[in-house]
């Protein structure tokens, strides 16, 4: 990890590695080949404070910043990138959004649950017919006297089936687009609710993925998260701190990486000698370093810059979109050292290729991340 966290962030960082090595590492690859998360894993981390960090003990959580969540999303990630997305959904998506908009009657009902492991939670607001184009969502929350009823579909919602709790976007004025979406605060399972399907992915396996239905499902009025067809203000107060938070998952997957294509390296020897002395093998391990490096420095930098509170849309775009790039080069290289044995399940080398995949494509894809450091740019909004 880093020289450039404070010493308490350091030991942090240190603390979460030890924890995932002896609780998660034995279990790694099975959480994998199985696709199923221990339930036991939400009461383990909650255990050591990892669900509460970033909220205020006096909503049931365990203090500390922001930064904090991402390095222990880091370290988790160094051993199970599928229990470090689950764990960011949970934490990053859905507890810490709460408490920047939640009213204090939603925060002190919920965030309790989701920091004592009690209730897993998601975000919903990606759709079948929007991903990208999030503002375009059709799901619909009609009000019917003291309720919502919410009615429409919700994709590739992580940690969506079993969760216990959701924050959903809803159209609340159709005609209005961006300005008519609302934010709600979802009990699960509820009255119209299903799980349409659990989606079978080629990476972050373990983490369970869904499609979401919802039909006629009510929704109390007092359970509106900032103010009715506010919701795009609810998702633009976030987004740059989540697109940080996720550059550590990236730098985690490239930090592996380069950790096990180092160790193989010296230890796999052909022609008489380690590979490590080839020279070509010394040029791949001195890129992913690079890439590990100034992966780390950009991570930080999103993060301290979003942290402060100071709008950074480019910046953490930029980072994302680095990270996550550099992160598909470096584990593509990683498997190129291990060779043939890169290839076969008995090694994890190949497992941080296909978790880390999503890097590009999850929380805003490549492409958009590029658009939005171009309008930037060129200052379009
Ligand atoms: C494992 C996983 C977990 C996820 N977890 C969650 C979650 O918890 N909650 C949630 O709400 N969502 C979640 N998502 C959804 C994720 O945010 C979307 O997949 C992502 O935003 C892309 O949307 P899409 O998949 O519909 O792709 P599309 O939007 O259909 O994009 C398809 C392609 O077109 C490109 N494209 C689209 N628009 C443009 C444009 N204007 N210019 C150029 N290129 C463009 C894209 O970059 C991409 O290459 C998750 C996705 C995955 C795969």
């Amino acid at each position: 990890m880093t020289t450039l966290a404070a010493e308490d962030h350091q030991l942090v960082f240190e603390t979460a590695l030890a924890f995932a090595r002896k609780e998660f590492g034995p279990i790694a690859d099975q959480i994998d080949e199985d696709d199923a998360f221990p339930p036991d894993i939400w009461k383990r981390l909650a255990s050591e404070g990892y669900l509460g960090i970033g909220v205020p003990e006096q909503y049931g959580g365990s203090g500390g910043d922001y930064m904090q969540a991402a390095l222990v999303c880091e370290a988790l990630t160094r051993v199970s990138p599928a229990i470090a997305l689950s764990y960011g959904a949970h934490l990053n998506l859905c507890a810490h959004n709460l408490l920047r908009n939640g009213t204090e009657e939603q925060k002190r009902k919920y965030l309790p649950k989701l920091c004592s492991g009690e209730w897993v939670g998601c975000l919903g607001i990606t759709e079948p017919n929007a991903g990208s184009d999030a503002m375009g969502i059709e799901c619909t929350a009609r009000l019917d006297g003291d309720h919502y009823l919410l009615n429409g579909s919700k994709m590739f919602v992580t940690n969506g089936p079993g969760a216990d709790f959701m924050l959903l976007y809803a159209k609340t004025d159709p005609a209005a687009g961006k300005r008519g979406i609302t934010t709600f605060c979802v009990e699960l399972p509820a009255p119209g609710f299903s799980v349409s399907r659990k989606l079978d992915k080629v990476g972050m396996r373990g983490s369970p993925t869904g499609e979401l239905a919802f039909h006629d499902t009510p929704v109390p009025v007092e359970n509106v998260v900032g103010e009715v067809n506010q919701g795009f203000k609810v998702v633009m107060s976030g987004l740059d701190l989540e697109r940080a938070f996720y550059c550590f998952l990236a730098l985690g997957c490239s930090e592996e990486c380069m950790a096990l294509a180092l160790a193989y390296s010296q230890e796999r020897s052909q022609f008489g000698q380690p590979i490590a002395g080839f020279q070509l093998i010394q040029a791949k391990l001195a890129d992913m370093y690079t890439g590990v490096f100034t992966s780390r420095l950009a991570a930080h930098e999103a993060m301290r810059l979003s942290m402060a509170g100071k709008r950074c849309s480019k910046e953490a775009a930029a980072a994302l979109l680095y990270t996550s790039e550099v992160s598909q080069k470096v584990a593509y290289e990683a498997v190129q050292v291990f060779g043939g044995y890169g290839f076969m399940k008995e090694y994890p080398v190949q497992r941080f290729w296909r978790d880390g995949r999503l890097g590009t494509i999850g929380a805003g894809t490549s492409e958009i991340r590029r658009l939005i450091i171009a309008r930037e740019l060129l200052g379009q909004r």
